[in-house]
């Protein structure tokens, strides 16, 4: 049983990571990016409705947000573990998500941080090439990921939960690092 949430900023490596890790322990890797683009890329309405601010580099609403998430750990996949990458980004997310897994019984074992230097984030972000990828809005990526999700560190440590692992090394290096967190 994984359940494991990845924090970090962008750039740190949290959705590679995650994959790596949510296929080495057969749970799924939720990451509300993906499903945001999925959802952009179908035209549906919460596409229709998060396509702006994901390309202004800014946080969508959290109504947008809240449902999703609820649904997607009722899924029958998600009962025995998984992988939160994404999720939560701000304090008002973290507080709901303490509650759901609260009803649903289902503890988190650890909060990750992928921690990173600010010039390794923005020179790995323009090689990668993503719409939202430009210079100015990785810039605000960074800015809102300082004003909004970087309070959840010192929401999961003061609740002893936090884990944190230098993303700035090698893929292979850090992929190790977080096996031998996980497995204590
Ligand atoms: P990511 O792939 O996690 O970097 O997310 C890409 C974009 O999707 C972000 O810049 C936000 O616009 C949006 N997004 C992803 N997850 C969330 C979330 N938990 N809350 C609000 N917006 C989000």
């Amino acid at each position: 049983m994984t359940r494991l949430i990845f924090l970090g900023p962008p750039g740190a490596g949290k959705g590679t990571q995650a994959k790596m890790l949510s296929e080495d322990c057969g749970v799924p890797h939720i990451s509300t990016g993906d499903i945001l683009r999925a959802a952009v890329a179908e035209g549906s309405e919460l596409g229709k409705k998060a396509e702006n601010y994901m390309s202004a580099g800014e946080l969508v609403p959290d109504e947008l947000i809240l449902d999703l998430i609820r649904e997607r750990l009722h899924q029958p996949d998600a009962q025995a573990g998984w992988i939160l990458d994404g999720f939560p980004r701000n304090v008002p997310q973290a507080e709901f998500l303490s509650k759901l897994l609260e009803q649903i019984s289902q503890p988190v074992d650890f909060v990750i941080n992928l921690d990173v230097a600010d010039e390794v984030i923005v020179a790995r972000l323009l090689n990668r090439g993503r719409q939202d990828d430009e210079e100015s809005v990785i810039r605000n990526r960074l800015e809102v990921y300082r004003a909004q999700t970087e309070p959840l560190i010192e929401f999961y440590r003061s609740r002893q939960q936090l884990v944190s692992v230098d993303g700035s090394q090698t893929l292979e290096t850090v992929r190790a690092s977080l096996q031998q967190v996980i497995s204590g």
